[in-house]
């Protein structure tokens, strides 16, 4: 790279990144050796200014884009490219395109200052300029071009700080939902579910199933195998359960203790009927031994099924007082077995 780095000052290492306190950085491109020297003479007394200076014009995006100057002093007649379409190549690149760019022009003219800013320059000086002048441009346009930069990484942080607080707000949304034990839906989201499913039911006048599901002699199954393993017993019922109602408008809870609870939207007895039987099966088919079982020697469900077009009277406690009720009767007539709220069906 073309770069010309003047002896005897050290400034020309200053590169700012960012998060230190950072210092105008000046990067002159020119094909005139003299200007580069006038330039870096008018700057010399300015310790906290880094000057480099590039005199080829075909290398200075590249170098402007590795030294990240706060400001841009840009020549506007060069041999093979001319200024203007520098200052554009600037802005289409993005590390440049926010960099602040002083023109340099051999004359005052405005229909040449027209085109600079046109094309994307920020200000516009005669060369040689005045010391002072050009000095107080420099601190003025690093000044604001480095509070951008800061508010820029602001916002950025702030765009982060809001992703995470959504992803957070989001897991935290999905774990007051969610049973610690069994990882399905809790009895708060089960509430919530079925009574919006009831409201809609009345609303669309279509069918709502709830089946209430209760595990077979489950007490026994804590004495003699032990609370942890029925608490294991539990969260293979409920992943069995779960995955048995794949409408992903339905909803498997567990609704406390042993029992637990599928809200079937848009589902009439048969439907839920058929429902509760590959849920059984679903249960039976996991094997699970229980050897203290007076009915069988596997761990099995009975299931207490209500369906109803509800109306703005109906509430879910209406409902699931009728699955109780056909769950009650499913037991009594000798378990792993469902039955459908009677005065519905007639
Ligand atoms: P039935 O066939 O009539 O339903 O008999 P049951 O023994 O299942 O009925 P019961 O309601 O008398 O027993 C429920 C038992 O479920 C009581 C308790 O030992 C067990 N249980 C309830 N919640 C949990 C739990 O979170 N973890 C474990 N391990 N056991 C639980
Ligand atoms: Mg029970
Ligand atoms: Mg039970």
């Amino acid at each position: 790279m073309n770069v010309q780095e003047f002896p005897g000052r050290s400034r020309a290492g200053h590169i700012n990144t960012p998060g230190q306190n950072m210092h105008p950085v000046v990067l002159l491109v020119d094909d005139q050796i003299m200007v580069a020297e006038g330039i870096r003479r008018m700057l010399d007394a300015e310790k906290d200014i880094g000057f480099h200076y590039c005199s080829d014009p075909s290398r200075a995006v590249q170098m402007a884009a590795h030294l990240k100057p706060t400001v841009i002093l840009q020549d506007l007649i060069m041999p093979g490219i001319d200024g203007y379409t520098l200052v554009k190549d600037y802005r289409e690149d993005q590390v440049t395109s926010n960099i602040p760019i002083i023109v340099l022009s051999s004359k005052e003219d405005p229909h040449d200052k027209s085109i600079a800013f046109e094309n994307g320059a920020n200000d516009y000086l005669v060369k040689l300029p005045d010391r002072i002048e050009l000095i107080a441009r420099i601190r003025a346009h690093t000044k604001a071009y480095l509070t951008r930069l800061e508010r820029d990484e602001a916002f950025r942080k702030l765009g982060e700080l809001q992703k995470e607080l959504q992803r957070s707000n989001a897991e935290l949304q999905k774990l007051t939902c969610l049973d610690g034990l069994t990882c399905i839906a809790n009895r708060r989201r089960f509430d919530d579910f079925i009574r919006k499913e009831c409201l809609r039911s009345a609303r669309d006048e279509t069918t709502i199933a709830l089946i209430l599901i209760d595990i077979d002699y489950f007490k026994l199954y804590n004495d003699n195998y032990g609370h942890l393993k029925g608490d294991e017993c539990l969260q293979k019922v409920a992943a069995a359960l779960q995955k048995a109602v794949q409408r992903p408008a339905d909803l498997v809870a567990r609704y406390g203790g042993e029992e637990f609870a599928v809200v079937l939207p848009s589902t009439d007895a048969a439907g839920a009927m058929k429902i509760a039987d590959s849920l059984r099966h679903a249960v039976e088919a996991l094997e699970l031994s229980h050897a203290y079982s007076p009915l069988t020697n596997i761990i099995t469900i009975s299931m207490g099924i209500a369906c109803k077009v509800a109306n703005e009277k109906t509430s879910p406690a209406d409902l699931i007082e009728m699955a109780d009720e056909a769950l009650y009767e499913a037991k009594n007539a000798g378990r792993n077995q469902s039955r459908v709220y009677r005065s519905h069906v007639g």
